[in-house]
Protein backbone atom coordinates (compact mmCIF):
# COMPACT_ATOMS: atom_id res chain seq x y z
CA UNK A 1 0.00 0.00 0.00
CA UNK A 2 1.47 3.26 -1.00
CA UNK A 3 1.36 6.52 1.18
CA UNK A 4 1.77 10.03 0.85
CA UNK A 5 5.14 10.80 2.60
CA UNK A 6 7.19 13.59 3.70
CA UNK A 7 10.98 12.99 3.63
CA UNK A 8 11.71 16.01 6.62
CA UNK A 9 8.78 14.46 8.87
CA UNK A 10 9.53 12.44 11.83
CA UNK A 11 6.55 10.29 11.80
CA UNK A 12 7.27 9.71 8.32
CA UNK A 13 10.44 8.15 9.00
CA UNK A 14 9.19 6.11 11.62
CA UNK A 15 7.05 4.68 9.24
CA UNK A 16 9.71 4.51 7.01
CA UNK A 17 11.74 1.71 9.48
CA UNK A 18 14.57 5.11 9.09
CA UNK A 19 14.51 5.35 12.91
CA UNK A 20 13.91 3.47 15.68
CA UNK A 21 10.24 3.23 17.70
CA UNK A 22 9.06 1.02 20.50
CA UNK A 23 6.26 -0.27 17.78
CA UNK A 24 2.98 -1.52 19.75
CA UNK A 25 1.20 -2.44 16.58
CA UNK A 26 0.99 -1.94 13.12
CA UNK A 27 -1.55 -2.53 10.29
CA UNK A 28 -1.75 -1.33 6.74
CA UNK A 29 -3.02 2.26 7.16
CA UNK A 30 -1.86 2.91 11.29
CA UNK A 31 0.90 2.62 13.32
CA UNK A 32 0.88 3.14 17.26
CA UNK A 33 4.49 3.43 19.04
CA UNK A 34 5.43 4.70 22.67
CA UNK A 35 5.77 8.31 23.15
CA UNK A 36 9.30 8.76 24.20
CA UNK A 37 8.15 12.38 26.43
CA UNK A 38 5.65 10.57 28.16
CA UNK A 39 3.61 12.37 29.85
CA UNK A 40 2.59 9.42 32.24
CA UNK A 41 3.78 5.44 31.68
CA UNK A 42 2.01 4.20 28.70
CA UNK A 43 2.00 7.48 26.87
CA UNK A 44 1.47 5.89 23.31
CA UNK A 45 0.71 7.12 19.92
CA UNK A 46 -1.61 5.85 17.46
CA UNK A 47 -0.47 7.44 13.83
CA UNK A 48 -1.41 7.49 10.21
CA UNK A 49 1.24 5.84 8.15
CA UNK A 50 0.61 8.35 5.67
CA UNK A 51 1.80 11.92 5.75
CA UNK A 52 -1.41 14.23 6.19
CA UNK A 53 -1.08 16.69 8.45
CA UNK A 54 -4.32 17.50 10.25
CA UNK A 55 -7.97 16.40 10.70
CA UNK A 56 -9.10 18.80 8.03
CA UNK A 57 -6.94 17.14 5.28
CA UNK A 58 -6.53 13.32 5.71
CA UNK A 59 -8.77 10.84 4.28
CA UNK A 60 -12.31 10.01 6.24
CA UNK A 61 -11.04 6.24 6.28
CA UNK A 62 -7.58 6.88 6.95
CA UNK A 63 -9.09 8.57 10.20
CA UNK A 64 -11.10 5.93 11.37
CA UNK A 65 -7.99 3.47 10.86
CA UNK A 66 -6.59 5.58 13.27
CA UNK A 67 -9.02 5.72 15.94
CA UNK A 68 -9.37 2.11 15.92
CA UNK A 69 -5.47 1.85 16.09
CA UNK A 70 -6.17 4.23 19.02
CA UNK A 71 -8.96 2.18 20.91
CA UNK A 72 -7.13 -0.47 20.87
CA UNK A 73 -4.27 0.98 22.22
CA UNK A 74 -6.50 2.47 24.53
CA UNK A 75 -7.67 -0.78 25.58
CA UNK A 76 -4.20 -2.80 26.24
CA UNK A 77 -3.18 0.60 28.51
CA UNK A 78 -6.60 0.52 30.53
CA UNK A 79 -6.24 -3.59 31.25
CA UNK A 80 -2.68 -3.99 31.51
CA UNK A 81 -1.62 -0.39 33.58
CA UNK A 82 -5.21 0.11 35.12
CA UNK A 83 -4.79 3.77 34.88
CA UNK A 84 -7.26 6.10 36.94
CA UNK A 85 -8.37 7.63 33.34
CA UNK A 86 -7.04 7.64 29.47
CA UNK A 87 -7.46 10.55 27.37
CA UNK A 88 -7.01 10.77 23.73
CA UNK A 89 -5.93 14.29 22.08
CA UNK A 90 -5.68 14.71 18.27
CA UNK A 91 -3.43 18.16 18.33
CA UNK A 92 -4.18 20.30 15.08
CA UNK A 93 -1.82 23.31 13.98
CA UNK A 94 0.56 25.01 16.47
CA UNK A 95 -1.76 27.12 18.33
CA UNK A 96 -3.26 23.38 19.22
CA UNK A 97 0.06 22.43 20.33
CA UNK A 98 0.59 20.40 17.42
CA UNK A 99 4.12 19.56 17.58
CA UNK A 100 4.46 16.79 14.21
CA UNK A 101 2.65 17.81 11.65
CA UNK A 102 1.56 13.76 11.29
CA UNK A 103 -1.67 13.40 12.31
CA UNK A 104 -1.48 11.01 15.20
CA UNK A 105 -3.70 10.67 18.24
CA UNK A 106 -2.28 10.40 21.72
CA UNK A 107 -3.66 7.42 24.24
CA UNK A 108 -2.68 9.29 27.20
CA UNK A 109 -3.08 7.14 30.55
CA UNK A 110 -3.77 9.59 33.81
CA UNK A 111 -2.87 9.12 37.52
CA UNK A 112 -4.54 10.99 40.28
CA UNK A 113 -2.85 14.66 40.55
CA UNK A 114 -0.38 14.22 37.42
CA UNK A 115 -1.29 17.99 36.73
CA UNK A 116 -1.46 17.39 32.96
CA UNK A 117 -2.91 20.43 31.63
CA UNK A 118 -6.42 18.52 29.99
CA UNK A 119 -8.72 19.58 32.21
CA UNK A 120 -10.90 22.58 32.84
CA UNK A 121 -14.00 23.53 35.00
CA UNK A 122 -17.34 24.40 33.19
CA UNK A 123 -17.77 28.15 32.75
CA UNK A 124 -21.28 28.45 31.24
CA UNK A 125 -21.13 30.47 27.99
CA UNK A 126 -23.72 33.23 26.49
CA UNK A 127 -26.55 31.42 24.41
CA UNK A 128 -26.85 34.37 21.77
CA UNK A 129 -22.75 33.50 21.10
CA UNK A 130 -23.34 29.76 21.22
CA UNK A 131 -26.46 29.96 18.76
CA UNK A 132 -24.82 32.97 16.27
CA UNK A 133 -21.74 30.20 15.70
CA UNK A 134 -24.41 27.21 15.78
CA UNK A 135 -26.02 28.86 12.72
CA UNK A 136 -22.43 29.53 11.13
CA UNK A 137 -21.60 25.60 11.50
CA UNK A 138 -24.62 24.04 10.77
CA UNK A 139 -24.41 26.34 7.10
CA UNK A 140 -21.33 24.70 5.98
CA UNK A 141 -21.87 21.03 7.27
P1 LIG B 1 1.97 16.75 19.14
O1 LIG B 1 2.61 17.83 19.97
O2 LIG B 1 0.51 16.54 19.42
O3 LIG B 1 2.27 16.96 17.67
O4 LIG B 1 2.66 15.41 19.60
C1 LIG B 1 3.85 14.93 19.09
C2 LIG B 1 4.34 13.88 20.04
O5 LIG B 1 5.32 13.13 19.36
C3 LIG B 1 4.99 14.43 21.30
O6 LIG B 1 4.30 13.93 22.45
C4 LIG B 1 6.41 13.90 21.23
O7 LIG B 1 6.91 13.51 22.48
C5 LIG B 1 6.28 12.72 20.31
N1 LIG B 1 7.48 12.38 19.57
C6 LIG B 1 8.28 13.21 18.86
N2 LIG B 1 9.28 12.51 18.29
C7 LIG B 1 9.09 11.21 18.64
C8 LIG B 1 9.79 9.99 18.37
N3 LIG B 1 10.90 9.98 17.62
N4 LIG B 1 9.31 8.84 18.89
C9 LIG B 1 8.20 8.85 19.67
N5 LIG B 1 7.50 9.95 19.95
C10 LIG B 1 7.94 11.12 19.46
ZN1 LIG C 1 4.93 12.50 8.00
Amino acid sequence: MSHPTDGNCIFCKIVAGQIPCFKLFEDDATIAFMDINPVNPGHALAVAKGHWPTVDVIPADVLAAVARTAQQVAKAVISELKPNGVNLLQANGEGAGQSVPHLHIHVMPRRPNDQVALNWDYKPGNKAEIETIWKRLKAVL
